[in-house]
């Protein structure tokens, strides 16, 4: 590397270690920040640097692109899953000029990320690599890795999803992936899982379930703010699974008594990451409370806890392989219903009166998925606002007059 080259990344380093700070800042200055969320707080502010998470969590850390890959399963391997995001919006200047004008803002991000990565390949700390078939993005990401000039070194696992999740076939299929990935993360962590070993790891998640629950209906009640929400499903793949669930009952605890504020609504559309926590901060501003989602950096970060009848080891890897496929609402699916049946659903009657729906440029998945999305709001009697945004600051004041228009018809 030029010397150059090396004097531009170490600035954006520097900057990208400052939007962390900034971030965290703005946040524990929140009059209702508590001192239980500074764990969550702390993990974050760490960064994701790969070779600090592995040593964090004391196991071969394997990357995860997507939430199909069944995190019980990582768990039973012994392998620790850390699934690969981006929420700065100075590391995209490192991958940016090597990549598409229009692509996701996110991934981009992510990119830029692992590219300051201390490894000596991005992501390097990480074992091996998870790569579920969902979007085209995500599909293409190793390739993107090495335009980048970073090409992955690591055992890459791909596991085709099949996008017609209703078809008896597809989950078939799906199931045999499920298999070959338990392979896989077996060769990463160097034990093949037993009967007892899965059903121990299962019992782990389905106690991060149940803490995870809890939380999500604070947030229901309006209690606990979005914002907050976010920072805790952000943090969750920086360290054990164990020690989160401990620390997210600790902060249900503390937010059991607050009061509710903002108006209700559903939040919908392209996930959310730290530090680039934008349009949940313009939502506050707005006098909004998102009460629910379905962002796979927010409520969708488990599909539900895995339970089966069948207590043998093709049992239990059949209802982990079902939760995973069937509990997905990912918009890459072709049949997609219950996405917008999960928003209009009998439980969330009367818990907010609008839609917003926001969407990063270049997220093609969520962009498409809003077209059928709004008219079956509406004819449900929601409004629905769709905001369209990217990994910038300048769109700010546009977006929180839209929102503040949204927030005087909820009236
Ligand atoms: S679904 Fe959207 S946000 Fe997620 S990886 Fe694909 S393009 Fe990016």
């Amino acid at each position: 590397m030029s010397q150059r080259e090396d004097r531009i990344k170490n600035k954006i380093r520097a900057r990208c270690a400052e939007e962390i700070q900034e971030e965290a800042a703005l946040l524990r200055a929140r009059a209702d920040h508590a001192p239980e969320l500074d764990w969550f707080l702390d993990l974050l502010a760490a960064g994701p640097d790969s070779s600090v998470i592995a040593e964090r969590v004391g196991r071969p850390v394997a990357a995860v692109l997507c939430l199909q890959a069944p995190l019980e399963l990582f768990h039973a391997c012994g392998v620790h899953p850390y699934k690969i995001f981006g929420g700065s919006q100075t590391a995209p200047r490192l991958s940016g000029p090597s990549l598409p004008a229009v692509m996701c803002p996110m991934l981009r991000s992510a990119l830029g990320l692992l590219l300051l990565d201390s490894a000596e390949d991005g992501g390097a700390g990480c074992a091996g690599w998870v790569i579920p078939t969902t979007c085209d993005w995500v599909v293409k990401f190793p390739e993107m890795m090495r335009v980048c000039g970073r090409p992955i070194e690591r055992p890459v696992h791909m596991m085709e999803l099949p996008h017609l999740k209703d078809r008896p076939g597809s989950q078939e299929r799906w199931l045999e992936e499920v298999y070959a990935l338990r392979d896989f993360l077996s060769s990463l962590g160097g034990r093949k899982p037993d009967r007892r070993q899965l059903l121990a790891s299962m019992q782990v998640y389905q106690e991060a379930w149940g803490a995870f629950s809890e939380l999500t209906a604070l947030k229901r009640e309006g209690r606990l703010p979005a914002l907050w929400f976010s920072v805790i499903t952000n943090a969750f793949f920086f360290d054990s699974v164990e020690r989160w669930t401990e620390h997210v009952r600790a902060v249900a605890a503390k937010f059991r008594g607050t009061e509710p504020a903002g108006k209700g609504v559903f939040l919908a559309g392209s996930p959310i990451f730290f530090p680039n926590l934008k349009i949940l901060h313009l939502l506050e501003d707005a006098g909004l409370n998102p009460v629910a989602d379905d962002l796979c950096s927010a409520e969708r970060l488990f599909p539900g806890a895995v339970f089966c009848d069948d207590p043998s080891e093709h049992g239990m890897l059949k209802a982990m392989a079902q939760r995973y496929h069937q509990g997905c609402l990912c918009p890459t699916f072709a049949d997609n219903d219950r996405r917008v049946n999960n928003i209009v659903s009998p439980a969330n009657r009367g818990l907010f009166g609008g839609v917003v729906f926001q969407v990063l440029k270049g997220c093609h998945p969520f962009d498409l998925e809003s077209l059928s999305l709004e008219q079956r709001l509406k004819d449900e009697g929601l409004k629905y606002i769709k905001l369209e945004t990217d990994y910038t600051a300048e769109d700010s004041q546009n977006l929180l007059t839209r929102l503040e228009a949204c927030r005087s018809t909820l009236d």
